[in-house]
């Protein structure tokens, strides 16, 4: 007699397995970036070790531990889990998370997240704080965030991660620990800022974005878009707003990441069609470097 079919057992190891698969994990000298991105489907990312992530296109379960996002833009694919992620953390009584995003947009999340509470019934505590390109956030006394311009079809910016370090100013190199501690305690500046661009993230852009912001070359790895990877005419995307992998060969002396991340691929080429057209053209995949999420 054959065996009946098995109810599926719900197998958590499993299911996180599935989320999980659904991201993928770089690994860098300092840190860790994960996420993903399809064009016009979803863009979400995180750097763990300096808990935040940038947009909100989708939440698997274990990104809601990231206390702040920063949204580049209120396109469907880069906000979609907003009002999720914001009642996930709720739920599971953290802290309410701070979201920075386009100042031009601010009003409209905030009626979105009103509706949701109504049609949820229950409330979305966060903060929603606007932002335009030349703004500099600073997150601790390690990191600070910048904000920049970047262009696109509705507002948008892109962000660059920095760690600062103070550094004693060589006019006092020679100076004993407490002649140096008197001269702090009087209030004379003994010390310099030096800042180190860690990551980058461009959003949804034109290669103008990038070529405006010159930190972003700099960053030790720099998350970009790469829409277009064929010039086919019926790929179904609007001209303009977006990167093209031509884009990247002209730039290649241009870029000085360790990695450079290039994502949002528009989803209808195939994965195998990517890979192949993008080697094609940038055979060495800049030294090794670009990685395609
Ligand atoms: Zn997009
Ligand atoms: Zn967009």
């Amino acid at each position: 007699m054959p065996e009946s079919p098995k109810k599926p057992k719900f197998n958590p190891a499993l299911d996180n397995y599935a989320e999980r698969a659904s991201y993928r994990q770089i690994k860098c000298e300092l840190f860790t970036v994960e996420g993903f991105s399809r064009a016009p489907v979803k863009t979400f990312w995180r750097v763990p070790e300096f808990k935040l992530g940038f947009d909100l296109g989708w939440q698997p379960w274990e990104f809601m531990g990231t206390p702040r996002y920063f949204v580049s833009h209120t396109h469907m694919d880069h906000i979609l889990a907003l009002p999720a992620y914001v009642a996930r953390r709720r739920m599971m009584k953290m802290e309410p998370p701070t979201i920075y995003l386009p100042a031009e947009k601010v009003a409209e999340v905030r009626q979105l997240l009103g509706v949701f509470c109504r049609l949820d019934q229950g409330a979305l505590p966060c903060e929603l704080i606007g932002v335009k390109p030349g703004d500099e956030i600073d997150l601790s006394r390690e990191l600070i965030v910048s904000v920049h311009k970047t262009y696109h079809s509705t507002p948008s910016v892109g962000y660059v991660v920095w760690e600062r370090r103070k550094k004693l100013k060589p006019e006092f190199l020679e100076l004993s620990g407490d002649e140096i501690r008197d001269l702090n305690l009087s209030g004379v500046e003994i010390s310099y800022e030096l800042r180190f661009p860690r990551v980058a993230f461009l959003g949804d852009s034109s290669a103008r974005g990038l070529d405006e912001n010159p930190a972003m070359f700099e960053a030790d790895v720099l998350i970009a878009e790469m829409t277009r990877i064929s010039s086919r005419r019926n790929d179904g995307l609007k001209k303009g707003g977006h990167m093209r992998v031509e884009d990247y060969v002209d730039r290649r002396e241009k870029f000085k990441n360790q990695k450079i991340i290039a994502s949002h691929f528009s989803v209808r080429y195939p994965q195998r069609e990517i890979e192949a057209e993008v080697r094609k053209k940038i055979p060495d995949m800049l030294d090794g470097r670009l990685v395609l999420v």
